[in-house]
Parts: C-alpha cells; sequence; structure tokens
C-alpha cells in the first residue's frame, strides 16, 4: 500500500487531501501541530469509511519534530511514497508592523518546513528507488500580495526550493511539484470578510472560491503514475484568477 505524509492535515486543504488519497488507497500520515481533536477526528472518519489513516503530531518548524514524525511514520508504514508539504500560517500586516518574530516564524513554517521535511524523507524515497514531493504555494508566491509580504516571500521561496530539487532529485526518480492555490475558502481566509469573499469570488474569472477539494484533486493527480513525467511544474488551482 502506498503511503503518503500530508503535512498540516488537520484542516482545510490538507484535511480534504488526506481524505481523498485515502480513498483512493494510500495509508495517510495526518501531520498537525497544534489541532489535535480534528486530526484525531479524521483518522477516525477515513477509517470508518475503510481507509488506513493515523495522526502524527510535530511542528513541522521545528528540526527535530520533523524527524522524529518521519521515523514514527517509516517505524509503522515501512515506506514513504510520497510527501506533501501543505502546512501554512498567514499573517497580514504592513512590512513596517511586521516583527522579527512574526517574519521568522513565517519562513519557519513554509520554508524551514519544506527543507526539514524534505530532508528528511528523501533518504526513503530513495531506498524506494523513487516517489513524489509535493508543496503547496500559493498565487501571491508568484505575484506578490499587499500587506502579506512574509507570507509572499515564504511562498515565493517555495517555488524556488520546488524547481531546484525537482532537478536535483530528476535523476533518482523523485518528482518534486508544487501547486499555487487562489483563494480558497479555509480557516485561513477567517479573517476576511463576507464582503471581501464575495468581491474576491466575482474577480475570479470562474465566478466562484476555491475548495479544498479542488486543490486535493490538484495533488492527486501530481501524485499519480499520470504525472510520472512532469517535475519542476508550479499548478495554478485558481479559477483563472492568476494565468
Ligand atoms: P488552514 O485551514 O488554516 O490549515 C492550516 C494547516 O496547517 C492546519 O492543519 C495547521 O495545523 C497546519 N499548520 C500550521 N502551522 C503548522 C506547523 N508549524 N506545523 C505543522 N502544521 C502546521 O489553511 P489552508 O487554507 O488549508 O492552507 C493549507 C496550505 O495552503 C497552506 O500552506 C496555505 O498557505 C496554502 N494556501 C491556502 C490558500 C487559501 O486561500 N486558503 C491559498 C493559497 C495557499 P494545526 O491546526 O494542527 O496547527
Amino acid at each position: 500500500m502506498k503511503t503518503v505524509l500530508i503535512t498540516g492535515a488537520s484542516r482545510g486543504i490538507g484535511a480534504a487531501t488526506a481524505k481523498l488519497f485515502a480513498a483512493n488507497g494510500y495509508t495517510v500520515a495526518i501531520n498537525y501541530y497544534r489541532s489535535v481533536e480534528s486530526a484525531e477526528r479524521l483518522v477516525q472518519e477515513i477509517t470508518a469509511a475503510g481507509g488506513d489513516a493515523f495522526a502524527v503530531c510535530a511542528d513541522v518548524a521545528n528540526e527535530q519534530a520533523v524527524s522524529e514524525m518521519m521515523q514514527s511514520v517509516l517505524q509503522r508504514c515501512g515506506r514513504l511514497d510520497v510527501l506533501i508539504h501543505n502546512a501554512g500560517i498567514a499573517n497580514q500586516a504592513l512590512l513596517t508592523d511586521t516583527t522579527p518574530q512574526e517574519w521568522h516564524r513565517m519562513l519557519g513554517v513554509h520554508l524551514d518546513g519544506a527543507y526539514y521535511c524534505c530532508r528528511a524523507a528523501i533518504p526513503a524515497m530513495l531506498k524506494n528507488g523513487g516517489g513524489k514531493i509535493l508543496t503547496v504555494s500559493s498565487m501571491w508566491g508568484v505575484t506578490g500580495a499587499s500587506c502579506e509580504v512574509a507570507y509572499s516571500s515564504a511562498k515565493a521561496g517555495l517555488i524556488g526550493f520546488s524547481k531546484a530539487l525537482a532537478k536535483e532529485l530528476g535523476p533518482s526518480n523523485i518528482t518534486v511539484n508544487c501547486v499555487a492555490p487562489g483563494v480558497i475558502d479555509t480557516d485561513m481566509c477567517s479573517s476576511l470578510d463576507a464582503d471581501t469573499m464575495k468581491g474576491l469570488a466575482e474577480e475570479t474569472p470562474l465566478q466562484r472560491l476555491g475548495t479544498s477539494t479542488d486543490v486535493a484533486n490538484a495533488l492527486l493527480f501530481l501524485a499519480s503514475e499520470q504525472a510520472s513525467f512532469i517535475t519542476g511544474q508550479v499548478l495554478g488551482v485558481n479559477g483563472g484568477f492568476l494565468i
């Protein structure tokens, strides 16, 4: 049975991805940091539907925690086929109001997290003779967003990270791709009021906000054999918001 580790899978896009991969036969390692109850509920839901999932706690910005998480995944499953680095945080503030702590935390979760998770996952994939690494960036990492300089920097960094790693790991039969969602209706957007969300939907050529499942479907495709000749790519899942 193929195994996927999804970071930040307790809620939102990660949780929808966990359900979709489980429904498609993967054993799913559900990483969470703070939301232990929703991670455990998700494990129960997947198990009740006949799937195989378990929860693993780690702050992805903590090297030791990531290394322990990887050990427990490999102990339980014996292999890792797919890594999805999806964990993320958002913060809206002028750059001049952003504290050094907020700045470092933003880069820590998104970029250090990608580095720690990939570095821990690659040896297991090499042992398998290949694998798939997927990162979740954002359209703001492509265009930049006002009042989200830290977030945009982290997400742009993730795109460079994914492209460079794709070149490095291609000869080892490990593909690395990135999805760059547009506005997806999850907790991450909860600071935006209803009018703003409505405006964003209207600004989107497909005239709606994205769902977590929209992103999960793209990730499932990129993890599939059908995508075996695709690497180093950034796939926009944004309803045409950014073309
Ligand atoms: P969400 O609903 O707020 O969920 C965020 C997830 O990340 C949670 O499961 C959370 O886990 C986890 N997380 C946060 N910090 C973590 C840490 N230090 N270690 C491990 N897990 C951590 O957000 P979402 O919308 O699903 O976002 C998922 C990804 O998509 C993020 O990378 C985000 O930047 C990206 N994205 C989202 C949108 C959007 O419009 N929603 C658009 C573009 C890109 P706990 O609750 O357990 O701490």
